[in-house]
């Protein structure tokens, strides 16, 4: 068995006393600034939102799959581009996006300052393509505030304490928003996206899935850390360290989302279950006759995210995600020991608060999965998670089935607070 850690976050000490209540801060996802059009529909949200009286912060991702195009190019000149110069390159894309939405906003007749990552004063260490958050030093962004602009900030980046460019993991820019909001004693931070909110299940995957009303910061830790890609795990961690709640919600209509925040006893009442998630992206790797202690000394020295860690006997079964590939197999190469990995395997969780104090969740996702044929392995568990290994083509045929057999199509499934 094993359980999923979450690492500590740096305490983020507002450079100046917290800003009054009203400070809103606001994040877009690719899909929502993909274009021309949708850049000026964000222009206006944003506009409204400061008419309304709050301090607007946004912090916007890409265009569309910008990054990706970006890293693709990168290896299309060089099979292992520099983690260095590869930071320098793909955080450009957030550079384009918030430049084009302050120029909307000016249009609108609003005044906006873009801001770089490193402008915006986020400093983070030194591991490039997955930099971590030391400290955000917002002065400039309160003086922009102060002098009655909307603040656009780049997502995804910072300059690290050696003064280079650094990205923070894909998804990052859900971690630049709830930083901010910490930073700048935001009341909430909105996460604008192309889907509704947090779901009982990808909705990509699950038709019937419901969108969840509320999610305790640790449902959404678990979901995040097994494939929810809503919310980077990061963001959540963050959330959570601070209390930030976080509204999950569409960049496309006024709908109420989903808010993460302290749990509260109606989340354990009404369902048992909050989601389903899935991902095919991690490796599993089996390690012979290494000692567990040099074994992650190892790899953490090269920065791998390890996440399900199991030993039977005297083999060491770890997961770690697909991009930390090069890393993990050096860092094996090093130990010295006999390895070997797979990437055929997908990791299907079910997560919930209210299976803290419902018996039968795990007698009820085995007998499900025998009735679709599917063979767990390497199963681990946390208070509210259990999670199970499959072949990837019994990964969705898996999900769809248990979000079935927990009623999660189900209205109670919703949590609605009303
Ligand atoms: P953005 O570009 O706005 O950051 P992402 O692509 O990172 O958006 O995240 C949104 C996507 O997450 C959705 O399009 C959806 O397919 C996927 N997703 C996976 N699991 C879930 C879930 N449980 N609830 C909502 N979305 C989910
Ligand atoms: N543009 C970055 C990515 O695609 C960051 C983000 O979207 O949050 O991962
Ligand atoms: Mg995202």
């Amino acid at each position: 068995m094993s359980e999923t850690t979450f690492e500590p976050v740096p305490a983020v000490e507002p450079a100046e006393p917290p800003a009054a209540a009203g400070t809103l801060v606001m994040k877009f996802g690719g899909t929502s600034v993909a274009d021309p059009e949708k850049i000026r529909r964000v222009a206006s949200r944003l506009v409204e939102a400061k008419r309304a009286g709050n301090r607007v912060v946004a912090v916007v991702s890409a265009m569309g799959q910008h990054t990706d195009e970006l890293v693709s190019l990168a290896y299309e000149v060089s099979p292992q581009p520099k983690p260095r110069e590869l930071d320098m390159l793909i955080s450009v894309g957030e550079r384009i996006s918030c430049a084009l939405v302050a120029m909307a906003i000016a249009d609108l007749g609003l005044d906006a300052i873009s801001l770089t990552g490193s402008q915006a004063g986020i400093v983070t260490d030194t591991v490039h393509g997955k930099a971590k958050i030391v400290e955000v030093r917002a002065h400039r962004i309160h003086e922009a505030l102060d002098s009655d602009r909307i603040v656009l900030v780049a997502g995804f980046q910072g300059v690290s304490t050696e003064y280079d460019i650094t990205t923070l993991g894909r998804g990052g820019s859900d971690t630049t928003a709830v930083a901010l909001a910490a930073a700048l004693g935001a009341d909430a931070c909105e996460i604008y996206t192309d889907v509704d909110g947090v779901f009982t299940a990808d909705p990509r995957v699950v038709p019937g899935a419901r969108k969840l009303h509320a999610a305790s910061y640790e449902e959404m830790l678990e979901m995040a850390a097994s494939g929810a890609k809503v919310l980077q795990l990061r963001s959540v961690e963050f959330a959570r360290n601070h209390g930030v709640r976080l509204h999950v919600r569409s960049t496309f209509t006024d709908e109420e989302g989903t808010w993460i925040r302290e749990e509260d006893a109606r989340m354990l009442e009404k369902a048992m279950i909050s989601g389903v998630t899935h991902t095919l992206e991690e490796a599993v790797y089996t390690v012979a006759e290494a000692s567990p202690a040099d074994l992650f000394e190892t790899l953490a020295e090269d920065s791998v995210n390890v996440d399900t860690i199991i030993q039977i006997g005297s083999e060491i079964v770890f997961s770690a995600p697909l991009e930390d590939r090069t890393e993990t197999v050096a860092a094996l190469e090093r130990l010295g020991a006999r390895w070997s990995a797979r990437d055929d395997l997908g990791k299907v969780s079910i997560v919930g608060a209210g299976m803290k104090s419902h018996p039968g969740v795990a007698a009820l996702t085995f007998s499900t999965l025998r009735d679709v044929g599917a063979e767990p392995r390497y199963v681990s568990t946390s208070p509210i998670k259990i999670a199970f290994y499959l072949a990837h083509d019994e990964v969705e045929p898996a999900v769809k089935a248990l979000h079935d057999a927990f009623d999660l199509a189900s209205p109670e499934a919703e949590r609605q607070h009303a």
